[in-house]
């Protein structure tokens, strides 16, 4: 059974300015250091949570934080057209899939997911927003008045799980678990 209650949560959000983008990849390198175990031995944008999209040859540069991970493809994909060039229909995706090998961690195969920079102590702006010196990344909060559900998020939590564990085996994913909150 689900209870509800009103509780106001500070929602944390990127802003994106794509015109300012130059596509020079330090957001990645920035979220890979800070994701590292330990924090910042290693700098890999393979492990990055943030994915710069490229159209060099148009000066296209979109920067895409990793969302949720999805059980199976979608079948709602969108065409994205920009300057009259139509884009793959996956390219501005951010959630990691089965049907692709984007926002997967290079080792254990496991989906990686933005996290603001959730840390203890908090950090003062997300990395990736620290990195950007052409300010293409924009941090915002606001408070929300949103519905707690305790025992839904839970549920939520405990399907994620066992999805991760069909898929990569129960031992793969308490290693990786153990891994990460070593950093
Ligand atoms: S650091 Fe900023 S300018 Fe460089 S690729 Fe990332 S978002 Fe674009
Ligand atoms: S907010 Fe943090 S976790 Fe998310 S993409 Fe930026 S650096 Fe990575």
């Amino acid at each position: 059974m689900e209870s509800k209650r009103k509780k106001t949560k500070i929602i944390k959000d990127i802003k994106v300015d794509t015109k300012k983008c130059v596509g020079c990849r330090a957001c990645e390198i920035a979220c890979s250091a800070f994701h590292a175990t330990p924090k910042y031995s290693s700098l890999n944008p393979a492990r990055s949570r943030i994915m710069v999209v490229m159209d060099e040859t148009r000066d296209i540069f979109v920067p895409i934080r990793a969302g949720e991970y999805t059980q199976a493809e979608c079948n709602g994909r969108n065409r994205y057209v920009i300057d009259g060039k139509e884009y793959d229909e996956c390219t501005f995706c951010p959630a990691s899939c089965p049907s692709r090998g984007a926002f997967r961690e290079p080792d254990s195969g496991l989906p990686l997911k933005c996290d603001m920079c959730e840390n203890d102590p908090p950090v003062e702006v997300p990395m990736c927003v620290d990195a950007c010196t052409f300010d293409a990344l924009i941090y915002e909060e606001r408070e929300e008045e949103v519905e707690e559900v305790k025992e839904k998020r839970e549920d939520d939590m405990e399907l994620a799980f066992k999805s991760l564990v069909k898929k990569h085996g129960l031992k793969k994913v308490k290693d990786t678990f153990a891994r990460l909150s070593k950093g």
